[in-house]
């Protein structure tokens, strides 16, 4: 089977040393096997993505030279394809509106029991999970703002066991409960991260995910959705952040670190490269 990797960057800043390595592993690992390499652009969050990153991150990954095979997949064109699947769900009777605000949300987290945390902070409580029927169709009918949670635990039960493959650390126990009730359809737009990442690697017949570590914890929820929706779980690659001398991330804010910024200085599409693959060996390890 050819390989097939992708980049998916959310245009919301323009791509930094750190975002170059990873589309560089992406690229990387497709060229060395013969395989085909996708760019994605994750623009599912309408307030913050902007066309003019979009081009930017664009003309920096051509002029580094990972050219990428195909057509560019957009997600905000896709949205029926989520649609579709969250109505799969749906009928599994796995998830449920929630209209939770925030300040709701972090009120309960105050609560005797609660909260409980996962690793990207505390677990939603389940408060809508309990709702009635007529209440939640009350709500509905109301017009109320909700997003649409998966239930995790009947999501659990009814996926059962799973595991999925990184590199470097082997076959990994799916934990199905890792994020709670994940958000599968936001407030303001009809997907979430998580749907339109498991749709988008399945569609597009994504065999290999390279990305960053911090992003772990999630494929364990992309494992139980795969299993759900009978899609193959494809082989990750979850690699190191990179981090400057005194051990900080690079991050979109870094504004001298942009590819950009690097280009403007006169520095070369090699030496980009080379400083990136310095940078990631001299990081701490995953
Ligand atoms: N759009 C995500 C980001 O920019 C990509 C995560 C992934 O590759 O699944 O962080």
């Amino acid at each position: 089977m050819s390989l097939v990797t992708r980049f998916a960057p959310s245009p919301t800043g323009e791509l930094h040393l750190g975002s170059a390595y990873s589309a560089w592993t992406g690229w990387h690992r497709a060229r060395e096997a013969g395989g085909t390499f996708l760019v994605r652009i994750e623009d599912i969050d309408i307030r913050r993505c902007k066309r003019q990153f979009e081009t930017a991150i664009l003309t920096d990954l051509r002029w580094l030279g990972f050219t990428w095979d195909g057509e560019v997949r957009r997600q905000s064109e896709h949205f029926a394809d989520y649609g579709k699947v969250l109505d799969a769900l749906d009928a599994q009777g796995l998830i449920y509106p929630c209209f939770c605000s925030r300040a709701d949300i972090a009120a309960s987290a105050g609560a005797p029991h609660g909260p409980v945390h996962g690793p990207d902070g505390p677990l939603y409580p389940g408060t809508c999970r309990h709702l009635s029927t007529a209440e939640r169709r009350e709500r509905l009918r109301a017009g109320r703002e909700h997003c649409l949670r998966l239930d995790a635990e009947r999501a659990a039960a009814q996926a059962g066991p799973y595991r999925f493959f990184d590199e470097p650390r082997g076959w990994i126990e799916g934990q199905p409960m890792l994020l709670g009730d994940i958000v599968i359809a936001r407030k303001d737009t009809p997907t979430s991260y998580h749907l339109s990442v498991v749709v988008d690697d399945h569609l597009q017949g994504v065999t290999l995910v390279t990305r960053g570590e911090d992003v772990l914890p999630s494929t364990h929820v992309h494992g139980l959705l795969q299993k759900l929706l009978g899609y193959a779980t494809p082989r990750y690659a979850h690699h190191k952040l990179l981090t400057d001398a005194t051990g900080r991330r690079f991050a979109k804010r870094d504004r001298d670190m942009t590819i950009r910024a690097m280009r403007e200085q006169g520095l070369s599409p090699e030496e980009v490269v080379a400083r990136a693959l310095a940078a990631a060996r001299s990081s701490p390890p995953p």
